[in-house]
């Protein structure tokens, strides 16, 4: 045991077999119920002991389910407002309703030495550090090594405290054959030489349990969840390959429902977007997000997935990034067409369009709904920081791998012979919940890649 915490009683059994799936909700609770699995359970359970778990595990094994969950537990265990739920992505923090973790940290863009970024966090979030009991960090594959040493020697500095990350109980999760850390060519010469977090001198000493999922929830065909592990292990078989290649030769159907496509660039995404809307002819109305808060909060928004403008027109193709009513299937990633707008007397709205009117969205599996101005928060605990009030769209023609890193899709359409990097390719083929729902257009088997580095580390630490 770390901290030298004494264990709590699960005195809470029902609470633990039976949760109430909150989607990442703080406010919102919705009455699907999920049972977790005897794996998700232990760790939670070792979670409410106290200790610093590491959860790792495929994609859609339930990592981040999982993480609303111990966010839950955490929060009775140590009171609410010590409990910091963050991510490496704006997008994934926006998922958690959390904070980056460079803006928990105060560590700006991350750069410079221990000692520099010590001083730094001291100055922006010595009050963070020192009210933390616990951290919680979600997709922790695109932080460094470095970096997490480098938040180790903080949390130990500021919080004066010889232990691992200053004493405070780690809850971390990530895939590592996943996305990697995104390293700006213009930083080549501080390129670091810890890449993956798992490199970290501090990472064996951070986690009282590392443990890997192994059940997928996200598919439920066999040969799908075989091919992806395959991939996520940077295995090229023929079958495996024979198997994509008919893929490419599917029908697409471009009728009533047009699946997203994937790419791996970014300035892809935004060409192909603007293309289709404006091939559409339709008249655009503009939605810009309204913003409250103080600096650095304010500027994580803009990071996040909500846009600071969303143009759409009649036609557009679009996506929920919020979950509206899990019940109904008004779900982060739900896709659909705007069928029209309704005019709305909603007062914020005046702020967001000067159109006045609220799109309405057919989605593809049935429901039709009028979007209202939703609200996003930056929270520090449960301090709200900063908040952006947007409708919850944005174009889905086109959307990024790295966007979609986390998200669950039904259908999708894809061109991976540009992908790079490793895990790239295993990221968008894992969004899909089945094969029948993939359509890949272009398809290099060379492009499935697993780092030497990543396959060593699993290898030794589950075997
Ligand atoms: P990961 O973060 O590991 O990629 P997610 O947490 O996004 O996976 O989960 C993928 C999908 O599986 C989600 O739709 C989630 O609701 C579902 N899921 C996760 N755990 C369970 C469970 N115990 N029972 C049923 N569905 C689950
Ligand atoms: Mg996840």
């Amino acid at each position: 045991m770390r901290g030298g915490r004494m264990p709590i009683a699960i005195a809470r059994a029902g609470l633990l077999k039976l949760f109430l799936h909150n989607c990442g909700e703080t406010k919102k609770m919705y009455s699907t119920l999920l049972l977790l699995s005897e794996q998700q359970q232990q760790v939670l359970n070792a979670i409410s002991n106290g200790q610093s778990v590491f959860i790792t595990g495929s994609a859609g094994t339930g990592k981040t389910f999982l993480l609303q969950q111990a966010i839950e537990v955490l929060r009775q265990i140590h009171k609410p407002s010590r409990v910091f739920v963050t991510a490496s992505t704006g997008v994934a923090a926006c998922a958690l309703t959390g904070q980056t973790i460079h803006s928990f940290a105060g560590i700006g863009l991350g750069l410079g030495s221990q000692r520099q970024l010590f001083c730094r966090a001291s100055k922006y979030a010595e009050s963070n550090w020192e009210n933390a009991d616990a951290l919680v960090i979600d997709e922790v594959s695109m932080i460094s090594g470095e970096l997490f040493d480098k938040l180790d020697y903080i949390a130990r500095n500021i919080r004066r405290s010889s232990k691992p990350w200053g004493g405070l109980q780690l809850v971390v999760t990530g895939d590592f054959f996943q996305l990697p850390p995104i390293i700006k060519p213009s930083f080549f010469s501080s390129y670091p030489t810890k890449e993956f977090a798992f490199e970290a001198k501090c990472w064996s000493k951070s986690f009282d349990l590392q443990v890997e999922l192994t059940r997928v929830f996200r598919q439920s065909d066999t040969q799908f969840v075989n091919l992806l592990q395959g991939i996520r292990r940077g295995h090229i078989d023929n079958d495996l390959v024979n198997i994509l290649h008919q893929c490419k030769k599917k029908p697409v159907k471009y009728s009533s429902v047009e699946a997203p496509r994937l790419y791996p660039r970014n300035q892809d995404v935004r060409r192909v977007n603007e293309e289709r809307l404006r091939k559409l002819g339709g008249e655009i109305v503009e939605y810009r997000a309204v913003d409250t808060g103080k600096e650095p909060w304010k500027s994580q928004l803009k990071h996040g997935i909500v846009p600071d403008e969303l143009q759409i027109c009649l036609g557009a193709r679009v996506m929920l990034i919020k979950n509206i009513d899990v019940k109904v299937g008004l779900v982060n990633g739900a896709v659909g067409t705007v069928i029209g707008f309704v005019e709305s007397e909603c007062r914020i709205l005046e702020a967001i369009s000067s159109t006045g009117v609220l799109p309405k969205v057919k989605f593809d599996y049935g429901e039709e709904k009028v979007m209202e101005v939703e609200t996003w928060h930056v929270m520090k605990g449960v301090k709200v920081c900063a908040t952006r009030e947007q409708v919850p769209l944005i174009l889905a023609w086109a959307l990024s791998v790295h966007k979609c890193q986390g998200m669950t899709l039904d259908v999708l359409h894809t061109n991976l012979s540009r992908a790079f990097g490793c895990g790239m390719v295993y990221v968008a083929l894992s969004r899909v919940r089945s094969l029948e729902g993939l359509h890949l257009s272009g398809f290099d088997s060379s492009k499935i890649k697993a780092n030497p580095k990543v396959l060593e580390f699993y290898q030794r630490q589950f075997g």
